[in-house]
């Protein structure tokens, strides 16, 4: 019989329970939300799990929290384990099925602290949320932390309208900045791990 790995999962780091300890279940404010991922964003890529990135689902109206994820790809080895699959997939374990616009759910928003990847784009649209808040969108983050994002088609926020996900920019902009240099500079002083797409000619 051929010998194969049958199961994978990824967890959030037991360092989320000390961030979460002082957050209020409810987080009625955009900012609020978003200065929770930068919290989580800041801390995760010190503690070597993953890059700088972090996400929540949060009931749209209410702000009660429902999920948070960081990246683990360093920690878990699973190259798809961005902050948002995290997110949504806890998200989804938490309400009892695969989409977040169900039937008797409240709305849901995906809360990240910059416009999503090309995968997280698709994960993202299939995910059932109603909402996506960025901190920003641009190339800013290529730059900054030197990761590729994936060839994101450039209507990317029409996309998500005509499927019903409202988009909003620009919540706590400077911030997500000031975490992705102060990464940056972790990487120029060599003391973290990018991992990335292989290039082209490898
Ligand atoms: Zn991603």
């Amino acid at each position: 019989m051929i010998d194969i790995v049958k199961e994978y999962g990824v967890s959030l780091p037991a360092w989320i329970d000390d961030e979460l300890a002082d957050v209020p279940a409810v987080l009625p404010g955009r900012e609020e939300r978003m200065h929770l991922v930068h919290r989580l964003a800041d801390r995760n890529w010190r503690e070597g799990n993953g890059g700088p990135f972090a996400a929540l689902v949060a009931e749209q109206d209410t702000g009660r929290i429902v999920s948070v994820g960081v990246n683990v790809v360093l920690a878990s080895g699973i190259s798809s384990a961005h902050a948002e699959v995290l997110a949504l997939g806890l998200a989804q374990r938490a309400t009892g099925g695969w989409d977040l616009g169900g039937e008797g759910l409240p709305a849901h928003e995906l809360v990240v602290n910059w416009r999503p990847c090309v995968q997280c784009y698709g994960a993202t649209l299939w995910s059932g949320v109603r909402g996506l808040v960025v901190a920003g969108e641009g190339p800013e983050l290529e730059e900054l932390t030197t990761f590729d994002e994936g060839p994101l088609r450039e209507d990317w926020a029409e996309q998500f309208e005509a499927r019903g996900i409202k988009v909003t920019g620009d919540v706590l902009r400077d911030e997500a900045l000031a975490v992705f240099r102060t990464y940056r500079q972790a990487v120029d002083a060599g003391e973290i791990t990018v991992y990335n797409a292989r290039g082209g000619s490898e």
